[in-house]
């Protein structure tokens, strides 16, 4: 089967440092396997979506040498193809409305949860919805066994989704598609073979094997990356100075990144065309250099990258 790969980037920001590893992980898994790399806009929750970065992502791609192989999917473009599937799984009565607010629900939060510990979902509309009058969310009945899947860099993994987070949303009250949804239904239409993305995403795959299995659509492996953090172990995320990337000094950048992900480029190739960087880098790819590693520190002054396990 050949390899498909893609990058998902939600367009709230422009490209950051750490997502420039994602994608560069995941292109060089791509083209050393002779494979395809697809790109996909994640512009599902137009909320979030900030104007123009969906434009930024892809001139920095582009700029990077990133280059996707088939058009790209807008997921802001696909509603009716999450529709269906909202409706084949209620269908098969996997999916029914909810109609808890989430202030009832927070009501129901033990105390002793920290904020960022998700409710588990205790099931109230699972037989009925507990009020008759809308706005409905609409849910997705977990299975009682527990999901497992071997992540190619993380092992193992088991999640029992019935005690952890219980029937999670894939339909919002205010009618958006959730993210667990529609990522599922994309990477089965874009025939993903390897799903490459940040370790803070690890904790939806069991979720979204879920929805495949209902779905009747095929499981593909999975490749969760450290975390890219600054100096001080803070994540690098938009909301940090993490700030995006310099699109006038892509060699010595994808030199760099390249360091983050231990692939020990040569240092004279820090001044080499963007070629002949990706020439070697494919030549030499080792994903298995970050294995065990639970974090990628990336320092300001952009010369040196350095991981610790
Ligand atoms: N759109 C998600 C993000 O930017 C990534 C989703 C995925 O790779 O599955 O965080």
């Amino acid at each position: 089967m050949t390899y498909r790969g893609r990058f998902a980037p939600s367009p709230t920001g422009p490209l950051h440092l750490g997502s420039l590893v994602a994608a560069t992980f995941s292109y060089l898994q791509a083209r050393k396997a002779q494979g395809q790399w697809l790109l996909r806009i994640e512009d599902l929750d137009l909320p979030r979506t900030v104007p123009g970065s969906a434009d930024h992502i892809q001139r920095t791609l582009e700029a990077f040498g990133l280059t996707w192989d088939e058009p790209i999917i807008f997921q802001s473009q696909r509603t009716e193809a999450y529709e269906q599937a909202l409706q084949f799984l209620i269908d098969q009565q996997q999916s029914y409305p909810c109609s808890c607010t989430r202030s009832e629900l927070q009501a129901l939060q033990r105390s002793d949860l920290r904020d960022h510990d998700e409710l588990r979902y205790p099931g109230l509309c699972r037989h009925g919805p507990m009020h008759a009058q809308g706005p409905f969310a609409w849910r997705f009945r977990v299975p009682a066994q527990p999901i497992c899947f071997t992540d190619a860099l993380q092992g193992m993994q088991c999640l029992n989704l019935a005690d952890s987070i219980g029937d999670f949303v894939i339909k919002r009250r205010d009618g958006w598609f959730a993210y667990q949804l529609a990522v599922v239904v994309d990477d089965a239409a874009q025939g993903i073979t390897e799903v490459v993305r940040g370790i803070d995403l690890l904790s939806n795959t069991p979720r979204q094997i879920a929805l495949q299995h209902a779905l009747h659509l095929p499981t593909p492996t999975y490749l969760h990356l450290p975390v890219v953090t600054d100096a001080t172990g803070h994540k690098l995320s938009k909301s940090t100075a993490a700030t995006s990337v310099d699109n006038t000094r892509t060699g010595p950048t994808l030199w760099h990144v390249l360091s983050l992900l231990l692939q020990c480029p040569p240092p004279a190739l820090q001044t080499a065309t963007l070629n002949t960087l990706w020439q070697w880098a494919i030549e030499h790819w080792n994903p298995n250099a970050l294995r065990q590693i639970r974090q990628i520190v990336h320092r300001d002054d952009n010369t040196e990258g350095k991981s610790t396990n």
